[in-house]
């Protein structure tokens, strides 16, 4: 029990952590390391704004349209800053923003149906759609605003407030934001918080988050499922990915070089749904090595922040050595790098664009998730062998076929056992698609209106036609 004044008041937290440049390897900037113990405040702020929040649909598709002309306003702010501690082309970052703005565009115009069930019977049902309560969106640091975007935008249009916890490697944009939305959304309908593990363990599992919804790593995926299990809220886990592209016998290889390299290598390979293993008929093995390892070593890499770059460090320190630790073994394992396969000399996270070939398949850049810019590239003999290779993977993100004859590349990427898969190109998403993998790649559905839904739980009203 608190014996004098002093007991009350709060401790005082000055902890902050440093943010690393990746295109330098040097901090420049630091954000607040908030503690576990301050998440029962917030959590209770957002649940006070939820009583406010979730009352008026309209009042919610106005100020979402009005934070998406905010996000945009800031748009140079926020894209040099994302540049400056996650690396990316600034370009890439600028693209980022704008598909921040639109993520809340588009859930902003989404409102759920009311269903009436009619099935003979002189009663009426009524389907109605109910927010949860507060959300808790964990988010990593490969698209930090963008995915938080995917999170939040859905869970405030439905009516919910939101917790959202950033990357340790990416806080700073996504505080950015956070200001930025703050300026113009009701007091603590998105709360931003940022800090160190066990802050994003201890923001899943507190007993008043009713959703926690999740991208990053199977690992940290699985312990985040645990950590909900406590409060049962209901979970979304949007997990790494493996994908597959199969290149068929009548591809047209100068035609469509530069859109696979560019699938495999788009923000250094940093993508969830990059290609991450490549199959190519024998017979055109040598021509599609040669063809993508030419693209490899004409790519210009550099700081972001260069308006030359087409290709930005790796985010982070312990990313650059697993991505150097797995090219290193297949290299021991036999293979070759027909282009790069080594981390660049000077300061910074940067690595060499890597195309490898004589790859064993047991190898660990073609079973794990590599994460980074470096591409295998495996022939086969039948198609049988390629669909049954790409398909043999715990993961099941994404996939892709790519022919000249549409029909029959649809025909096999039919085939592949993931939640989106697409013809002559990889990764392509629209907002109004639902987004889910299959087997360890994820739990529940994202995007569309099934992003929306996610965010909310059915309110049936039962009722005789008649008194
Ligand atoms: P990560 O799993 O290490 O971290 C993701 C987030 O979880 C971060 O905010 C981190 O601080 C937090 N976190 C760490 N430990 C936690 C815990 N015990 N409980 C709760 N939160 C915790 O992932 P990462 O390295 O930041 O991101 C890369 C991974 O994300 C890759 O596997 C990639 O494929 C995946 N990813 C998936 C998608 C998708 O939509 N499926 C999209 C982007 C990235």
């Amino acid at each position: 029990m608190p014996t004098s004044e002093a007991d009350h008041v709060p401790a005082y937290r000055a902890a902050r952590f440093a943010v690393v440049d990746p295109a330098t390897g040097e901090a420049f900037a630091d954000a607040p390391d908030q503690q576990p113990d301050e998440l029962d405040a917030v959590v209770d702020r957002a649940h006070r704004a939820w009583h406010g929040w979730r009352a008026d649909p309209v009042v919610r598709t106005t100020a979402l349209r009005v934070a998406a002309d905010a996000v945009e306003a800031a748009g140079d702010d926020l894209a040099r800053l994302l540049t400056r501690e996650q690396g990316k082309p600034l370009a890439e970052s600028y693209a980022e923003v704008a598909r921040t703005a639109a993520r809340l565009r588009y859930f902003a115009d989404l409102a759920p149906r009311t269903r009436q069930i009619v099935d003979g019977r002189p009663v009426r049902s009524e389907i109605r759609w109910r927010p949860l309560g507060p959300v808790a969106a964990i988010v990593p640091w490969n698209f930090p605003l963008q995915l938080a975007a995917a999170k939040f935008a859905p869970a405030l249009a439905a009516g919910n407030t939101v917790v959202l916890k950033p990357s340790p490697f990416t806080p700073l944009a996504t505080q950015l934001l956070g200001s930025v939305l703050a300026a113009v959304l009701p007091e603590d309908v998105l709360i931003v918080v940022t800090g160190r593990e066990p802050l994003g363990a201890r923001l899943a599992s507190h007993p008043g988050i009713r959703h926690v919804t999740f991208t990053g790593s199977v690992s940290t995926g699985r312990a985040v499922a645990e950590a909900a299990a406590a409060s049962l809220a209901r979970v979304t886990l949007e997990l790494g990915g493996n994908d597959a592209a199969v290149l068929l016998d009548d591809v047209d290889v100068d035609r469509i070089v530069d859109r696979l390299f560019w699938a495999a290598f788009r923000n250094c390979g940093q993508v969830c749904m990059a290609v991450k293993r490549l199959y190519v008929p024998a017979r055109l093995h040598a021509e599609v090595v040669e063809a993508l390892a030419q693209r490899a070593k004409a790519v210009a890499v550099g700081p972001g922040l260069n308006p030359e770059t087409q290709l930005g460090p790796v985010n982070n320190a312990q990313q650059l050595a697993r991505i150097e630790r797995v090219t290193q073994q297949a290299l021991a394992d036999g293979a070759r790098a027909a282009a790069g396969g080594h981390r660049q000399d000077g300061p910074g996270y940067f690595f060499a664009p890597t195309i490898l070939t004589d790859v064993p398949p047991g190898s660990a850049v073609v079973t794990g998730e590599q994460f980074g810019p470096v591409l295998p590239v495996l022939p086969y003999r039948s198609l049988d062998e390629a669909v049954d290779a790409a398909n043999g993977t715990g993961f099941g993100l994404g996939g892709s076929v790519w022919g000249t004859d549409l029909d029959r590349a649809e025909a096999v990427a039919e085939r592949l056992e993931c939640g989106t898969a697409w013809v002559n190109h990889h990764a392509e998403l629209s907002l109004a698609q639902p987004f889910a993998g299959v087997k360890d790649s994820g739990v529940g559905v994202a995007g569309g209106p099934w992003g929306l839904y996610g965010n909310l739980r059915p309110f049936v009203v039962h009722r005789p036609q008649e008194a």
